[in-house]
């Protein structure tokens, strides 16, 4: 029999490590039950982190862990999936391509940033969403130390105030500082067509962003959304030109690509949409998670966020589960009643919210050192060590916060 995960991001990882736990447990052996991992690098990358400096540090190493759980790794991308036949078509970076057969399958292939039809997006936007997307930020960052000082040099747009937007503002001017000079003065604005900044934390947290936003000098052009970019900066949907050397796009995420070829129900991020047990109901043998699939984590109408958060904790129940299948023992439904935010604030610290309404807990220098915790800590993979790893997959107990 084999399970075959697709991705190695926080639920990929899980995934992995709770299957193998469960066929641990059930004293199955890895030639019985053979649980491969593909993905293009046998790496986790650190996607919560990638709005800091060095991004290209910002990853972790997967396959000592991997060859520690008897988890095959194969390297490669899922081209094609072909739920009937129950094979997934996998390419290489040199273009071989070779199939490979599953009895269950997790797909586990995460986000992607989405980008509109924005003219010049394409050409002139940088983005904190990708490895790669953010070492070219890095890459261009350092590049204006080389451009005479100019109000457009030192000026960035990020356009989209959510999460990702802020924290990728709220990090620049310290960034910015760094490359340019301390005497440097960098502009940051944030825009965003909503009314309001941060429309999703609601209107308790809104108060500690607006005041740190204020405290690192991030302005905000709400009520307005990015109409075009070119080489002199943006235009405003209202019209307003800003002329900036740089502009990072963060204004949403989609399910990336493979989801949209397994033949199943997808919402409006283009997530699989799963049952209790993360199973894609219409299709046999196939279960979805993390940013990859829409989850309800209880019974009271609370949906799984595309967040690391969540990731995690699917990832463990639905390698558990897939692998069950296979074991012939009961499923575990997924559940997750906690939930915390920890947003990064640049140099005016952090803060923590519990629970759904998203009750303000901590904040300034203390929340900022959880928001260091987690992001060197708590998000990185277990260590390399047969016992630990497995034990760290219990799925009733992975990110029970
Ligand atoms: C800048 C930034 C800040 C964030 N901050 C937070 C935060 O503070 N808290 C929080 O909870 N979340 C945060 N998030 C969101 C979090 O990073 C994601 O929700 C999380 O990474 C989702 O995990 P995942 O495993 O589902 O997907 P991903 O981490 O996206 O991993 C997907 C994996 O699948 C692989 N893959 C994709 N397609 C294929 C294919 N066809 N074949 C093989 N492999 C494939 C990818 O290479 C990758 O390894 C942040 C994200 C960003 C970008």
């Amino acid at each position: 029999m084999r399970l075959v995960i697709i991705g190695a991001g926080f639920a990929g990882m899980y995934a992995a490590l709770s299957s193998a736990r469960l066929r641990d447990i059930q004293g199955v052996s890895p030639e019985d039950l053979e649980i491969a991992l593909v993905s293009p690098e046998p790496t986790l990358v650190v996607r919560p982190r990638l709005y800091e400096p060095k991004p290209e540090t910002l990853t972790a190493p997967l396959l000592d862990v991997l060859n520690a759980i008897d988890v095959v790794y194969v390297q490669g991308s899922a081209e094609t999936v072909d739920t009937k036949s129950r094979t997934v078509q996998i390419v290489t970076a040199k273009g071989t391509r070779k199939t490979l057969p599953y009895d269950r399958l997790v797909v586990a292939t995460g986000s992607r940033l989405f980008r509109p039809n924005v003219p010049g997006l394409a050409e002139h936007g940088f983005s904190v969403d990708q490895l790669d997307d953010a070492i070219a930020l890095d890459r261009h960052l350092h590049n204006l130390a080389a451009q005479p000082p100019s109000k457009a040099r030192d000026t960035v747009v990020v356009a989209g105030g959510g999460f990702t937007g802020i924290e990728a503002a709220t990090e620049i001017p310290t960034r910015l500082r760094a490359i340019l000079g301390k005497d440097a003065e960098p502009r940051v604005i944030i825009v965003d067509r909503n009314d309001a900044i941060a429309p999703d934390m609601g209107a308790g947290p809104r108060p500690v962003i607006e005041d740190a936003l204020r405290k690192c000098g991030v302005e905000t052009q709400l009520g307005a959304g990015v109409a075009s970019l070119d080489k002199s900066g943006v235009t405003l949907s209202n019209g307003v030109h800003i002329e900036c050397a740089t502009v990072i796009w963060a204004a949403g995420i989609r399910a990336a690509p493979l989801t949209a070829q397994i033949p199943a129900e997808r919402d409006n991020f283009g997530r699989l949409l799963v049952d209790r047990d993360l199973r894609v109901t219409s299709v046999a043998g196939v279960f979805a998670t993390g940013d990859a699939a829409r989850a309800a984590c209880d019974d009271v109408g609370n949906y799984a966020l595309m967040s690391c958060q969540h990731a995690t904790r699917m990832g463990a129940f639905a390698g558990n589960n897939a692998a069950a299948e296979l074991l012939g023992v009961p499923t575990k439904p997924y559940h997750q009643k906690a939930y915390v935010t920890c947003l990064d604030l640049g140099e005016a610290g952090a803060l923590f919210t519990r629970g759904w309404e998203r009750k303000v807990e901590i904040v300034g220098e203390q929340a900022k050192k959880t928001k260091q915790e987690i992001n060197t800590v708590w998000i990185y993979p277990p260590r390399p060590e047969r016992a630990a790893a497995l034990a760290s997959a219990d799925p009733e107990r992975v990110t029970d916060l």
